[in-house]
């Protein structure tokens, strides 16, 4: 069962217990939340007019009258998230409960374009959720993350698609997700590493993101594991994004032949991901790890003592992130 994320709102709040009890009472509302009975009441009446709760059945009771229980109506509101990735594109369509309803995944760098159109995006977040055959008045908005977070981005998707956008970084809105669907636990600090094109680690500290000063918490591709390591795009050495991020553990695949890796040659003389290969590329590394991890997968045991090596150097990088928290 998920658990309940701290909110301002005592509407937000009821709702979001209904949620993540799955089914309740007013009673047990109100026990969970802390509000009074009356103020459960209210706020509960004005979720049911919305139609965002529907009652459903009656509790057993050990007597008195038998409680009625509350449960989220799934369709009643809708929300879209896009995951702006330098590899491509992912955009999933949930209910009210977070369930994925619809989703499509498009490869290719066009829209991981940071300079690349809001409108292009807006034209795909309509035509997903027409698919879907939703209601545009049940739309509640879009949820935009990228390695970065970009908020400037974020306002011109907002002004292109005519809805609200909040925005985020991907590792951040991993440990949420984490959080929310209750997968991960009860600990108050909970850290969900994410990798895309990079690696990097979203904080949650009861349940809120932690940001830091500047912003960048949990920056787990910055961690030093080796201080005579290879310099960093950051300018430091040793960091394990480049020691053993993505485009390192694609770097060395490729170097050592790894079949299936873009860039190498086949036995066959002709070269591996369709001549996809660009240097240094958000699309050419996604494709390029993904390619180890199918090799690896396969019993290539180069491919697996990268992903292994790579899996120990992040292990070591956790562990440093785990102890400062
Ligand atoms: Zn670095």
């Amino acid at each position: 069962m998920g658990r309940a994320i701290p909110h301002t709102s005592s509407r937000a709040t009821v709702l979001d217990v209904i949620r993540a009890a799955g089914t309740i009472s007013r009673a047990g509302l109100a026990g969970a939340t802390g509000l009074t009975a009356a103020t459960v009441s209210t706020v509960v009446r004005g979720l049911l007019a919305d139609g965002l709760v529907n009652e459903v059945g009656r509790a057993e009771s050990t007597g008195g009258k038998p409680r009625v229980l509350l449960r989220l109506a799934p369709a009643s509101r809708f929300a879209v998230g896009v995951h702006l990735d330098a590899g491509g594109t992912t955009y999933a369509l949930t209910d009210l409960t977070g369930a994925v309803v619809s989703r499509t995944a498009h490869v290719g760098p066009r829209d991981a374009d940071p300079a690349g159109e809001p409108e292009h995006t807006a034209r795909r977040v309509e035509a997903l959720v027409e698919g879907a055959g939703v209601d545009r008045e049940r739309l509640l908005g879009i949820g935009l993350v990228s390695a970065a977070g970009d908020a400037a981005r974020a306002r011109e998707l907002e002004r292109a698609a005519g809805l609200p956008v909040v925005t985020g970084d991907d590792a951040t809105a991993a440990a949420l997700g984490e959080y929310w669907s209750g997968s991960a636990g009860r600990s108050s600090v909970l850290v969900a590493v994410h990798t895309g094109a990079a690696l990097g680690a979203g904080v949650l500290v009861d349940g809120v993101p932690y940001r830091g000063a500047h912003g960048r918490a949990g920056g787990l591709g910055h961690v030093c594991v080796d201080i005579d390591g290879p310099p960093c795009a950051c300018g430091a050495r040793g960091c394990l994004e480049a020691v053993a991020g993505p485009a390192a553990v694609t770097d060395a695949a490729r170097a050592a032949g790894v079949a299936g890796v873009p860039g190498v040659i086949g036995a066959d003389g002709t070269e591996s991901g369709g001549g996809a290969l660009r240097p240094n590329g958000g699309a050419s590394v996604t494709a390029g790890f993904a390619a180890v991890v199918r090799a690896a997968r396969g019993g290539d045991p180069a491919a697996r003592a990268l992903l292994e090596r790579s899996a120990r150097y992040t292990a070591v990088a956790v562990r440093t992130l785990v102890g400062v928290l």
